[in-house]
């Protein structure tokens, strides 16, 4: 009797998670993640399966970030109609960054065809729609941590916290094959200790096999501790110059730790405490509005602040945006404040015109808090580019723009080794996914040096277990 396990996606690169388990009894899929590339490749990648998806048993979705979940949508389509087994935070969560990325995948058809009509060039669809996102609710089934559920004939499923974003967690599967049972741990994604909000990722015992992510495979980050101090240093520089905090943000979990940081730096007397704050984004607060209402998942000092007041997202001088026209009004208010608006990598959405309006004034700041892709307006930021096209214009580059690294939801290269390292079971071998090449490729060599058999499977490999 054998056991198999395929690689479908996210091996050496970050998006696109999707592994198969094929047992004799059934097939279980983990995760259902969105591949971002060149446009043509991602509708091509994210539409194809090398597996019927109507076949499937089960699915476990480790946690929300679109590159886990963002093609559960395609998936229903092509006939998967079984139960996705998540969190109940994620669950949640799961119904906003689906819509919205169906929405995006809408708006982004609407976009090409505007351009092929003129072109004479045949319209193309959208890689799923809001409506289907929708539709992909109906499968989704709550988990609670460190309960043993059976998810198939012979495979059971615990989740355990995974400490990166709200509702995160790490699986341990347990596959009866015959006579033997085997253990497999899904270390993806993996958190870090510390972080603002959230609990430290747990150990999951016992395991035969581990698949872990190595989007830090061969980096290390600086402690969370200083990502505060310099954003206190970055707001007090440009609040008493006079000048506005944009803060590009992505709406999960980076806007809360941001919100977070923000509200004790007041409570501790170091930024002003009726300086206005503005998340100017819809689904951002939507997010915000989770984090309130699943406070279990979150760690015991913001769990507290909860009881004692109103948490950490209650500011009286936070001041949560909807409507487009108040985002506009702001553009005409000069006082110093700051702003939280998306889309994290200044792509799209209302930080373009916050940053058309404020980018060639030298009193203001735009504060970088995440990670910004090759080839997007947030990294040219970054690079310090003289100047930058918005909206089809050109405009100066005047205003500072400080990059905060501190910032980060993974373990990094010291902290996945020592994951590994820690696990008390007889781990026959380990797989490094979910990284760049090198960063894939440099975990397995340091698990190596350690006397841990690891390997880096390629796209669609299948091993044998
Ligand atoms: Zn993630
Ligand atoms: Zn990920």
């Amino acid at each position: 009797m054998t056991v198999k396990l395929k690689f479908c996606g996210g091996t050496q690169e970050v998006s696109g998670s999707n592994h198969l388990i094929t047992t004799e009894k059934s097939k279980v899929l983990l995760d259902a993640g969105l591949f971002h590339g060149r446009r043509k490749e991602f509708y091509n990648i994210n539409s194809s399966f090398s597996y019927n998806p109507f076949d499937i048993d089960a699915m476990v979705l480790s946690h929300v970030h679109i590159d886990h979940s963002g093609n559960i949508p395609t998936l229903v389509k092509r006939g998967f109609r079984s139960k996705i087994y998540a969190t109940s935070a994620t669950k949640t969560l799961s119904r906003l960054m689906l819509l919205d990325s169906g929405k995006i995948q809408e708006e982004d058809a609407k976009f090409l065809n505007k351009q092929h009509s003129r072109k004479n060039i045949p319209a193309v669809k959208p890689l799923y729609t809001k409506k289907d996102a929708e539709f992909c609710m109906r499968f989704f089934r709550s988990v609670f941590y460190r309960r043993r559920i059976k998810i198939a004939k012979n495979i059971n499923l615990t989740f355990f916290d995974a400490g990166h974003i709200l509702g995160s967690a790490l699986s341990r599967l347990e596959i009866k094959d015959g006579s033997r049972v085997i253990k497999i741990g899904y270390i993806v994604d993996l958190g870090r200790a510390n972080l603002p909000l959230l609990n430290p990722p747990e150990c999951v015992s016992g395991l035969d096999y581990m698949i872990i992510e190595s989007t830090y495979g061969n980096r290390l980050h600086r402690p969370i501790t200083e990502a505060k101090s310099q954003m206190t240093e970055a707001i007090t520089k440009t609040i008493n110059r006079g000048g506005k905090v944009i803060i590009p943000s992505f709406a999960m979990e980076r806007t809360q730790e941001v919100l977070c940081f923000i509200s004790e730096l007041m409570k501790e007397g170091k930024v002003r405490k009726d300086l206005p704050i503005y998340l100017d984004s819809p689904l951002a607060i939507d997010v915000t509005d989770v984090f309130k209402r699943h406070q279990i998942f979150l760690n015991p000092e913001t769990r507290h602040s909860f009881l004692e007041g109103a948490g950490p997202f209650a500011l009286k001088n936070i001041k949560y945006i909807r409507k487009i026209k108040e985002s506009k009004q702001l553009n005409k208010d000069s006082q110093p404040m700051i702003i939280i608006a998306g889309s994290g990598m200044c792509e799209s959405g209302r930080i373009l015109h916050h940053l058309r309006n404020n980018i060639e004034d030298s009193k203001n700041m735009i504060l970088v808090v995440g990670y910004m892709a090759k080839n997007t307006l947030g990294r040219k930021l970054v690079e310090g580019y003289k100047k930058v096209r918005i909206y089809g214009e050109e405009y100066n580059l005047n205003a500072e723009v400080a990059v905060n690294n501190a910032f980060s939801g993974h373990a990094d290269k010291d902290a996945l080794i020592d994951y590994v390292m820690k696990s008390d079971g007889d781990l026959k071998k380990v797989f490094v996914v979910h990284g760049d090449e090198d960063q894939s490729f440099e975990l397995v060599k340091r698990l190596k040096e350690r006397g841990m058999d690891a390997w880096s499977p390629s796209k669609d490999e299948e091993v044998e277990l």
